[in-house]
């Protein structure tokens, strides 16, 4: 009954968005197309523990001491350097700031930018987690709808005439967390300069830019960034592990300070042991190198899951194309219920778990949507669970 004490920003009608978003499932042969997993066997575990051997070796006690808030300067200094290579040029180790993964990189941004009812524009569908950290500090929505080559802009800008108050837009433009669409070159220049006509900033979150399977590269938001505008976010959960809680953003100095202020009051400092063991990693090896590893299996994977989803599913189920990334985004007809079939169909009769789409919207109000992780599953799993999904999905079974 302490509950009526809690603040108010808690008190929501709706679920958490992340707990108990994968619902509990033990039958023996479950198969999981829910979490954004990565492949497990491709760790690379015996660099690691021998980089935190030499991280903990090196300083000798001074390791488990208190460290400075930014972490480790070499650690700092290789990222402004990855930062420079894709394009943001001038980047320093004083603009990079470490995060406890990415996940606390959009929470420290919404807390610099968000008070209850600022106005703050998002992909509609939109990551998961980051609606979770914004709802906490209670903005008001506008959704923007994505097209196959990423948000629509013309309908953006009318709602930027419209509400001139919006200050921050969030966005995943490289295989976007739920969908995999990835936003065109002229959509991320034109972005830009939407954000100086309209004087917004952008949240520019990517941690699976690196995992491109099929196509060319295209260069960041922050890339085109004359003005400071642009927060670039990134994290080594998908391309290291996500064990270490380790992201990364490259801001203004002006924001980058006041960040490092939040930092601070929210948990000191980036875990040493987890920064000074990865810095250690990238000293000794080449983290591309063990990206293309990566790539190699999850391009495997994803063209055995675009081929499975198409065998399997209904046919007029729209499967969205990513090429890269870790998830598909599927949509069906709007009779559809996706989280009423997770309960009463995938999970206890199925043994599948995905992810229904009404988590990804502000409002929670779509549920004829669905997202499938497929680099954490086997290849048979891949095929397996289209199969199952395909039988949750068809027709008959819906009547
Ligand atoms: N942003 C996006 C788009 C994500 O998909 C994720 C992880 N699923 C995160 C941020 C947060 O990841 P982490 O905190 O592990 O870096």
């Amino acid at each position: 009954m302490l509950s009526k004490l809690f603040a108010k920003r808690t008190k929501t009608e709706n679920p958490s968005r992340l707990q108990g978003l994968f619902p509990e499932s033990n039958y023996a042969d479950n198969i999981s197309f829910g979490g954004g997993c990565p492949d497990e066997s491709l760790f690379p575990s015996q660099a690691l523990q021998a980089a935190y051997q030499k991280a903990v070796g090196l300083e000798k006690s001074h390791s488990f001491q208190y460290h400075d808030v930014k972490g480790p300067a070499a650690l700092r200094d290789y990222l402004a350097n990855r930062a420079r290579q894709q394009g943001i040029a001038n980047a320093s180790a004083d603009d990079i700031l470490l995060t406890a993964g990415g996940q606390q990189g959009i929470d420290l941004v919404a807390k610099l930018f968000l008070e209850a009812g600022d106005e703050m524009a998002v992909e509609a569908p939109s990551y998961v987690g980051a609606l979770a950290a914004f709802d906490n500090y209670e903005p008001v929505y506008h959704e923007i709808p994505l097209e196959d080559d990423g948000v629509n802009l013309d309908y953006f800008e009318e709602q930027l005439k419209q509400h001139p108050a919006i200050k921050l837009f969030y966005t995943v433009p490289d295989f976007h967390n739920p969908t995999g669409i990835t936003m065109s070159l002229a959509k991320r220049q034109r972005l830009v300069a939407l954000a100086e006509r309209y004087d917004f900033v952008i949240l520019e979150d990517t941690p699976y830019r690196d995992l491109r399977y099929h196509g060319e590269s295209l260069p960041s938001i922050k890339s085109f960034d004359t003005e400071g505008r642009v927060i670039f976010l990134s994290s080594f959960s998908k391309i290291l592990s996500p064990a270490f809680r380790l992201g990364w953003l490259v801001a203004s100095p002006e924001i980058k300070e006041q960040l490092v202020n939040l930092k601070l009051a929210a948990d000191l400092e980036v875990p040493y042991l987890a920064a000074g063991t990865v810095a250690a990693y990238l000293a000794d090896n080449d983290l591309d190198e063990h990206i293309g590893q990566l790539k190699q299996v999850y391009r495997v994977k994803l063209d055995a899951m675009a081929k499975a989803l198409k065998t399997y599913l209904p046919a007029d189920a729209k499967i969205s194309q990513p090429e890269g990334g870790f998830f598909f985004w599927v949509e069906l007809g709007d009779e559809i219920d996706t989280r009423q079939l997770l309960l009463d169909e995938a999970v206890p009769k199925e043994h599948l778990i995905y992810v229904p789409s009404a988590s990804f919207y502000p409002n929670w109000d779509k549920n004829n949507g669905l997202r499938v992780n497929f680099t954490g599953s086997s290849l048979s799993q891949i095929d397996e669970g289209a199969q199952r999904l395909g039988r949750i999905l068809s027709p008959a079974q819906l009547q």
